[in-house]
């Protein structure tokens, strides 16, 4: 093997937006009956992250996705720019597998220019600079497949002008030719997608999206980096909302398990399953079976500063194990280096 290569040819990235440890085994309860059965539960590697950003010891999704992204700490609020710093561009890991001549792609179930795929794909002070991180995504960084919500800085018009597909819904997500097909913008509806428990009729669910995804992406010999989010995780946890954490739990382990298939007895590739921070303080009290929703308790309608879980699978996935930052994973997953503690 050449000595100078570190990286897997493939890397998987997947964020369950505010998807503590509870929320891990409240899913697993309501599904099972038992914890430990999720997909990523079984992955060989564990451990947990801590959140901190520069300016706060509570993070939000654009500081703590711009660390895991870039291997930097940034202000809250800040998309992959150094801050405090001097507010140059942080480099991405986006940006160094798309250098290594792969595709990459994003997929999430809140709008595409949210703050965890932007801190991928984009680089700005502030997270609310929408209609930037839709320039930046289409301009500079240029992922193969942006998937997700609609609106928001983004537009077909501009995806189109930039030389994308778009695409509005299930139906024509399944008709893409993914043989064929590279530069893919899908914008499902004007917002973030529906709740998974409250169906989301002719728009496609999260595990839909990262099948289409790596059809696409794995077109490339050279291979790819893919970001895929759970992103309304977090939102059930703001409104301390058992029914809907459950479920968008699920439906991100159900997306997990397409990426497993995917790689399953290949050499080449890492996955990585963890969050950016918890949201709400959830506390399961009671197991109450498979099909019954768990009694839990929350303390916050906010985030909360606890570790959150990270789950590894493949190529220099034996680096994560104990309590590491959310700025080792670029040492992880690009130099193959362990984290130092
Ligand atoms: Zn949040």
């Amino acid at each position: 093997m050449n000595k100078t290569v570190t990286s897997p040819t493939n890397v998987i990235f997947c964020i369950g937006d505010g998807m503590g440890f509870e929320k891990v085994k409240a899913a697993g309860m309501y599904a099972y009956g038992e914890v430990g059965q999720l997909s990523f539960e079984g992955f060989p590697y564990q451990g947990e992250v801590t959140t901190h950003s520069a300016d706060s010891p509570m993070t939000d999704s654009a500081a703590a996705a711009t660390a895991m992204a870039t291997g930097a700490k940034v202000n809250n609020g800040v998309i992959s720019t150094a801050l405090p710093g001097n507010g140059g561009e942080l480099y991405t890991l986006l940006e160094c597998f798309k250098d290594q001549g792969k595709s990459t792609g994003l997929v999430s179930t809140t709008f595409i220019t949210h703050a965890t795929p932007a801190a991928f794909g984009a680089h700005e002070p502030q997270r609310g600079n929408l209609p930037e991180i839709a320039e930046g995504y289409l301009n500079q960084t240029r992922p193969e497949v942006l998937l997700g919500g609609g609106g928001n800085g983004m537009t077909d018009t501009a995806a189109e002008t930039a030389g994308y597909t778009v695409v509005a819904d299930r139906d024509q997500l399944r008709s893409l030719n993914t043989d064929k097909i590279s530069l893919v913008s899908g914008q499902f509806g004007d917002t973030n997608l529906p709740y998974e428990f409250d169906g989301l009729g002719d728009l496609p669910h999260l595990s839909e999206m990262a099948a289409t995804a790596l059809a696409i992406l794995m077109n490339n010999p050279t291979g790819f980096f893919l970001m895929i989010e759970g992103g309304r995780i977090d939102h059930a946890g703001h409104s301390n909302d058992i029914e809907r954490n459950v479920f968008e739990t699920l439906e991100f382990a159900k997306t997990v398990k397409v990426a497993m298939d995917w790689a399953k007895g290949r050499g080449d590739t890492l996955i990585i399953v963890t969050a950016d921070h918890e949201t709400g303080g959830l506390k399961v009290l009671e197991n109450n079976g498979v099909g019954n929703f768990p009694t839990v308790s929350w303390a916050t309608g906010g985030h909360t500063t606890t570790n959150i879980p990270v789950y590894a699978w493949g190529r220099n996935a034996a680096h994560i194990s104990g309590v590491m930052d959310n700025t080792d994973f670029f040492n992880v997953v690009v130099h193959n280096q362990s984290p130092t503690k």
